[in-house]
């Protein structure tokens, strides 16, 4: 589909042939930019730039200056030159960065890079260094279907080994050269007539790109609680996201404000070391076994030797998984069933019953995330550790006063208050056509086209968009069905079938309206228990922003096949622009 030799390693000298000189003029239309732009390309030196360490070589590039090339000429400096024009800017270097990138590979498509804000890939499994920090979904199902692991240690792999396994991928598909980190997105700027996005960075740096793929992830900014007096606490206070590794708990008096998925997990890891833990909950999860397990060195040379293990194993958890969203999706009432299995855990595991009292949840499981451990618990009932859940009225310097008056000292506090979700276009100014922002697009709350496509925003895709994410399952397959989507998107623009891929608003409504109704009937949207805050699945508008409403699977149904004609079919309006393909391909 794509050419593969369009950026190639290591390369020396390039001088841009006839056709691309003449690609370029068409790329670029007409006017003041498109004649720099040319001039640039055309009687300048190869105005490529390779980035330290980097052997990428971009073909037909247009340079790129930092923005304040005023200050840099000032200073008799040259201004900085980065790889430019690609075809394809990816942000992030987490799971979703990277599995696009590898798709666009297999795909021939080899003019891309990632932009990654931190000096290191591996998103989620890089910011979360928390003890006890692991996938709750097995890792034989968390990780890419063309990349499985016969070496996971455990059932669920601790966060060290999910990191590790990124790395590996990253080295097995020879995508260190394709990260350009330390690079933080600010801006990004749709031009309808050069129908070239324009990436603005934090340091000011630009790079023009045909086209986008955002995968910034859903739980990547730190929520922290919105308590009076945080400021004035005198002692350490961290998020479990942004662990201090360098202060030590060990015999301190430590609170974690939180209860969700990260507590439960970091909380049975620091009890044995600190002097008191207080715990602070707000609302009780549902939790349910964990049945955490090592792989035998056997077991592991069977899932590297056996034909067929490590893929029975991969499904076998898949729909184990899918089972489970039976009840979310088709009838709610079937989770009573779980929820006595969890309520029989619940009484094994805490022998005071009032303190169990504390621990039943008010909700129907699958409201919000169902939880998993054998340890959290048995914790709760040490001596030292208590579970409060009067609210917190505030912080001062050395405590944490409760709305009932009471105050208990503490040393550290450990903000375990999960993330601000998919909230992207607050954090970076993205403009589409005609100038409009996403920010306004979605001030009632994120809505796209399959959790990809946002009107209005063309040859922008997203990964984790709304309404793509799953509670139940693995977002990795999510993803996975979202980057061969995308690709599919792209092929559009190669073959010159669309010149921009920008989704019809019509298709994007009727698409919404449909993803609200199926919420009805289900876990999320129970008439029989209506519920509309307290969940970070719920947007501040009421509306369900995150959640996919179903399978997994039907998700995969719904974007096996992307379908042009969903699409506006920009190519009838823009003779300007080239018939031929506008992504680059080989010469
Ligand atoms: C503790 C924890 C445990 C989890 N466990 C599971 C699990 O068991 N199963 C499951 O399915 N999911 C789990 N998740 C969800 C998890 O986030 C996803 O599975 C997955 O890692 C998301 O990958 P991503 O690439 O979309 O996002 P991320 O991993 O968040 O990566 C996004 C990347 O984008 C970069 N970035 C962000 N903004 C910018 C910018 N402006 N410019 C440049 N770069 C930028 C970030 O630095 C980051 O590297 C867990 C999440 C957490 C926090």
């Amino acid at each position: 589909m794509f050419h593969r030799n369009t950026v190639t390693k290591g390369r020396g000298d390039y001088r841009p042939s006839g056709a691309e000189r003449a690609l370029v003029g068409r790329e670029y239309g007409s006017g003041h930019r498109a004649s720099k732009a040319k001039k640039r390309l055309v009687s300048s030196p190869p105005p490529y730039y390779n980035p330290p360490n980097s052997r990428i070589y971009v073909r037909g590039v247009i340079d790129v200056q930092i923005q304040n090339s005023r200050r840099a000429f000032a200073a008799r400096r040259p201004a900085m030159r980065i790889a430019s024009d690609v075809s394809v800017v990816i942000l992030g270097a987490g799971f979703g960065g990277l599995c696009m990138a590898i798709k666009l590979r297999e795909a021939g498509l080899e003019d891309f890079l990632i932009l990654e804000k931190s000096s290191r890939a591996g998103g989620t499994w890089r910011d979360n260094t928390y003890p006890g920090c692991a996938c709750d979904i097995p890792s034989h199902l968390y990780s890419y279907s063309f990349a499985q692991d016969a070496g996971w240690t455990r059932r669920y792999a601790p966060q060290s080994e999910i990191l590790a396994y990124i790395h590996a991928v990253i080295r097995k598909h020879g995508l260190e050269d394709r990260i350009l980190h330390d690079t933080t997105v600010s801006s990004l700027v749709w031009d309808d007539d050069t129908r070239l996005w324009t990436i603005t960075t934090a340091d000011g740096r630009t790079i023009l790109a045909r086209a986008l793929v955002s995968a910034v992830g859903g739980l990547h900014d730190p929520a922290y609680p919105d308590i009076p007096g945080l400021d004035e606490f005198k002692g350490e206070a961290f998020h479990t996201s942004r662990w201090r590794h360098d202060i030590d708990l060990t015999g301190k008096r430590v609170a974690v404000i939180g209860s969700g998925a990260s507590a439960i997990q970091v909380i049975p890891e620091i009890a044995p070391r600190v002097a008191s833990l207080q715990v602070y909950q707000r609302t009780p999860p549902w939790i349910l076994p964990r049945n955490d397990r090592g792989y035998s060195t056997v077991e592991r040379l069977a899932f590297r030797h056996v034909p067929g293990l490590l893929r029975a194993t991969r499904a076998l958890h898949y729909w184990n998984a899918e089972m489970m969203a039976l009840g979310f999706v088709v009838r709610p009432g079937w989770m009573r069933a779980v929820e006595k299995r969890a309520l029989r855990f619940l009484e094994r595991s805490v022998p005071d019953a009032a303190l169990r009292k504390k621990l039943v949840p008010t909700y129907r499981m699958g409201w919000k995330r169902v939880l998993l451990s054998n340890t959290y618990y048995p914790t709760l009932s040490q001596p030292h550790v208590e579970l409060v859940t009067d609210r917190i009225a505030r912080l001062t310097s050395d405590a944490i006063v409760s709305r009932n008056g009471a105050r208990r000292p503490v040393d550290v506090v450990v903000y375990a208050t999960g993330f601000r979700p998919f909230y992207q276009s607050l954090d970076i100014e993205i403009r589409g056509r005609e100038g409009r922002r996403l920010a306004d697009e979605w001030k009632d709350g994120p809505q796209a086209y399959r959790g990809v496509s946002v009107s209005g925003f063309p040859n922008y895709f997203l990964l984790m968009g709304p309404n793509s994410a799953v509670g139940h399952n693995s977002i990795i397959f999510m993803i996975e069905c979202q980057a061969r989507y995308i690709i599919q998107c792209l092929s559009w623009l190669e073959s010159g079938k669309l010149d921009a891929v920008d989704v019809r608003p019509e298709v994007q409504a009727d698409y919404n309206r449909a993803i609200r109704e199926g919420f009805d009937g289900t876990v999320w949207q129970d008439k029989d228990e209506p519920r509309s805050s307290g969940s970070w699945y719920v947007h501040p508008s009421g509306r369900h922003t995150v959640i996919w409403p179903g399978f997994s699977t039907s998700y995969w149904f719904s974007t096996r096949r992307a379908n042009p004609t969903d699409y506006v079919p920009h190519h009838v309006a823009s003779p300007a622009l080239p018939a031929e393909t506008p992504l680059r391909r080989a010469a």
